[in-house]
């Protein structure tokens, strides 16, 4: 890489960051790219990582070889830590603890949400969140070690709290993986047990709100809650999940504040995001009042006030009540993008307001069942299945990951099996078991 040239750093590898480094390629610049871990990570297929039907080596690639042709750009495996804007340096901790300094001219800040429990930090411990591969793995630990202890137990009343799932949320995430558990029950798992009968399993989906999948029009929301409940999910709606203990959760009633304890061992956790920790440094460092869930406020051209050389992008960003989905973290990852080359090249319009196009959303629900909205389109059944996959398939970064992809729902829809049921026992220097 030239010496001579801006740096830019992009901090994160996901959507945002993705486009933003492709854009960059055609740009005079040197780019290094900085993430916590080594892959982009396809976070709307995390749920089917989870359920034993994609394995993680499906959904996540290697940054390295997904920029390989960005000849402008390196990749540092590092979590940005702190920042200086005076000396427009970062500080990244390396994966051994030490740190390391990376000097910038422009910064894309790209680093994404996670997972927020709303103040009740403490439930983390029980009930997992659904944000990173690691998620997912864990995830995956739980339901199939419930089904398999559940299996060595002599009768159903003990077998209940392995055989019951509660799952906290219902958005897309919370409807996509509470349909996947049942379908695992009673299609993958049906037949391979001895003792009990996977179908045993109940799915219980809390949900605040008056429906699930309130972001969908509300005739698609209940063609989805017609397939949830054909699925066998039981929908508690007008509920919170108010307290996760090892062994059970309290669940409260948002009129009348009645509480209800249901026995499980198995809770997960989607309501709700927040911006990463290190959001919180660089609203500090650039002086500006963090939104709603920690996020950043940008101006139109998505730069930080006072700061013509800071963008924030995706996730993290705030701008305008822009959902956080990956239309527009690509999006604004390339709209920040543009306007560097722009600055770097001398020419005008480099100040652009983003202009956001949305393209739709789409949630699965179960086995040909999907819901596709865009605009005044609305599909869902066979047909929002159908296009639901199309749109999968053609974002999921990489060729290999897109032909494993078709290979494993082929095999699942053919053969009814899920092939990508392995669990670890996690890292034996955290000790993450699959029971705290
Ligand atoms: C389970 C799930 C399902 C979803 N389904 C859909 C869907 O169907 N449709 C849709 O449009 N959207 C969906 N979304 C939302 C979508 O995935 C996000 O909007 C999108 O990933 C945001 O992209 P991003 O680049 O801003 O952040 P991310 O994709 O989260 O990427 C952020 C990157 O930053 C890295 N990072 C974080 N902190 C640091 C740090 N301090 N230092 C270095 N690196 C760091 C992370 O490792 C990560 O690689 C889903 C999200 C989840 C979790």
């Amino acid at each position: 890489m030239a010496g001579d040239r801006p740096n830019v750093l992009i901090i994160g590898g996901g959507f945002a960051g993705v486009f933003a480094a492709r854009r960059l390629k055609r740009a005079n610049v040197s780019v290094t790219l900085l993430d916590r871990g080594t892959s982009h990570v396809f976070q709307p297929l995390l749920y089917q990582c989870a359920t034993g039907l994609l394995s993680e080596g499906d959904i996540a690639s290697p940054l390295r070889h997904l920029l390989r042709r960005c000849r402008n750009l390196r990749v540092f495996l590092g979590e940005a830590s702190d920042i200086d804007v005076a000396a427009k340096t970062v500080t990244a901790r390396r994966f051994d603890g030490s740190t390391f300094d990376i000097d910038y001219d422009y910064l894309i800040l790209a680093a994404g949400a996670r997972q927020s429990y709303h103040g009740n930090e403490q439930f983390e411990q029980f009930a997992p969140g659904m944000k990173t591969v690691d998620d997912a793995l864990a995830i995956r630990r739980k339901i199939i070690s419930s089904f398999e202890i559940a299996e060595t137990l002599p009768t159903p009343a003990l077998r209940k709290p392995w055989l019951t799932f509660v799952i906290s949320g219902g958005g897309p995430t919370g409807v996509e993986i509470a349909g996947q558990i049942r379908e695992l029950a009673i299609r993958a798992l049906s037949k391979e047990f001895d003792s009990m009968d996977p179908a045993e399993a109940q799915v219980i989906l809390v949900h605040g709100g008056e429906r699930v999948l309130e972001s969908f029009h509300p005739s698609l929301s209940g063609k989805a809650q017609k397939t949830l409940d054909k699925l066998g999910v039981t929908t508690v709606l007008g509920r919170h999940v108010t307290d996760v203990q090892r062994d059970h959760v309290i669940t409260t009633d948002k009129k009348t504040k009645a509480t209800e304890q249901i026995d499980t061992h198995t809770v997960l956790w989607t309501a709700g995001v927040e911006a990463v920790p290190f959001a919180g440094a660089v609203a500090e460092a650039t002086g500006v009042t963090p939104a709603r869930g920690g996020t950043i406020p940008v101006g139109p051209d998505l730069r930080v006030a006072g700061h013509e050389n800071i963008f924030v992008v995706g996730d993290v960003m705030s701008l305008d009540k822009l959902p956080g989905v990956a239309e527009v973290a690509m999006q604004s990852g390339h709209h920040a993008a543009v306007l560097i080359s722009r600055v770097v090249d001398g020419k005008a319009k480099a100040d652009s307001p983003f202009k956001y196009r949305d393209l739709g959303t789409a949630a699965y629900i179960s086995r040909y069942h999907a819901l596709l909205e865009s605009g005044p389109l609305r599909l869902s059944g066979f047909l929002g299945w159908l296009g639901w996959g199309g749109i999968h398939i053609f974002f999921l970064a990489g060729s290999r990951n897109r032909v494993w992809t078709l290979a494993s729902w082929a095999s699942t829809i053919i053969g009814g099996s899920r092939g990508e049921r392995a669990i670890t026992y996690g890292d034996p220097e955290t000790a993450r078991r699959p029971y705290p």
